[in-house]
């Protein structure tokens, strides 16, 4: 017997100037994978001058995966890295020891703008590695039952992802037409899916957007249902074997660390670059367990 379907909803965010579902990590689902965060951004109308608008802000020890339904979003980032990125294509930054970055409005692009940004835990092999930024403009896609996927990460149906992700990770967006459809799983892997755009029937539960799916681990397929042409996300890996502490934009090992990580975007310090953007860098909050540091006027 597979593992039963568990459905947990989401939470709203802002980032930047607009609204997210924000449905990973949550209470009982830290991780899917090394998968550790996902934001549904949108739908939400924007102008050339009014976007996404994340102003310069750090990361540590993650990759950030920005994939587009609709829209445009500029990407700036400490490695000068200026990218625009578009739908079907994907923005995947690696922050290693740590990266800035900034996602504005085009200067030129107005009308809906939807997407899904995902992060995914570094290993502590790479952890503490050179950031990196990586485009890729065109991504597979792989048809096979009622639906049509594009591989965004690692491999689907002998169908390869081009962007340089860990090993034991997948990632799928999947455009699931009117019927049922089986997906292949490998049971060494678990597995969640996002509803994008419309509620689905995955197994016996129904998910809809602002919610994940979790399958849990064990599966090797999963039956999904529309009644009408959806978009969803599948998330799959091999359970994560590290202990993952997050924190604002941070991940790592242990509060200290993170409050080290802190400390260095608060002291503009070495481990963090400077990104050319007309946005204001974003404070970190002090971390809960940070002694509040006072100032005493003489
Ligand atoms: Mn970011």
């Amino acid at each position: 017997m597979p593992p039963s379907v568990e459905v947990l909803d989401g939470h709203e965010a802002i980032v930047g100037r607009i609204t997210v579902r924000r449905v990973l990590p949550r209470r009982k689902l830290r991780t899917v994978g090394a998968w550790c965060f996902a934001d549904h951004m949108g739908p939400v109308e924007v102008t050339e001058t009014s976007g996404l608008d994340v102003g310069p802000h750090p990361h540590t020890g993650l990759q950030t995966v920005t994939w587009l339904v609709d829209g445009a979003v500029l990407h700036r980032d400490s490695l000068g890295s200026e990218q625009l990125i578009r739908p079907g294509q994907l923005n995947l930054m690696t922050a290693g020891r740590g990266v800035v970055h900034a996602e504005e409005a085009t200067g030129t692009y107005r009308g809906t703008l939807q997407g899904i940004q995902l992060w995914v835990a570094q290993p502590e092999s790479d952890r503490f590695g050179d950031p990196d930024f990586k485009h890729i403009a065109k991504l597979p896609e792989v048809e096979f039952g009622q639906a049509v996927a594009t591989v965004l990460a690692g491999n689907f149906l002998e169908v390869q992802s081009p962007a340089p992700f860990g090993k034991d990770l997948i990632g799928l967006d999947v455009i699931l037409h009117r019927g049922t459809t089986t997906f292949p799983l490998d049971p060494s892997y678990e597995y969640a899916v996002v509803a994008m755009d419309g509620a689905l029937e995955v197994g016996e539960s129904t998910s809809k957007p602002g919610q994940i799916a979790s399958l849990g681990v064990g599966r090797d397929e999963v039956a999904i249902s529309a009644a009408e042409t959806t978009r969803m996300i599948l998330l799959g890996g091999v359970p994560f074997p590290e202990p993952v502490f997050m924190w604002w934009n941070f991940v790592g090992r242990n509060a200290d660390e993170i409050g080290t990580f802190y400390r260095d975007w608060r002291d503009k310090a070495a481990r963090f670059g400077e990104v050319n953007s007309a946005l204001a860098r974003i404070p970190a909050p002090p971390p809960p367990w940070e002694p509040i540091r006072t100032t005493t006027a003489h």
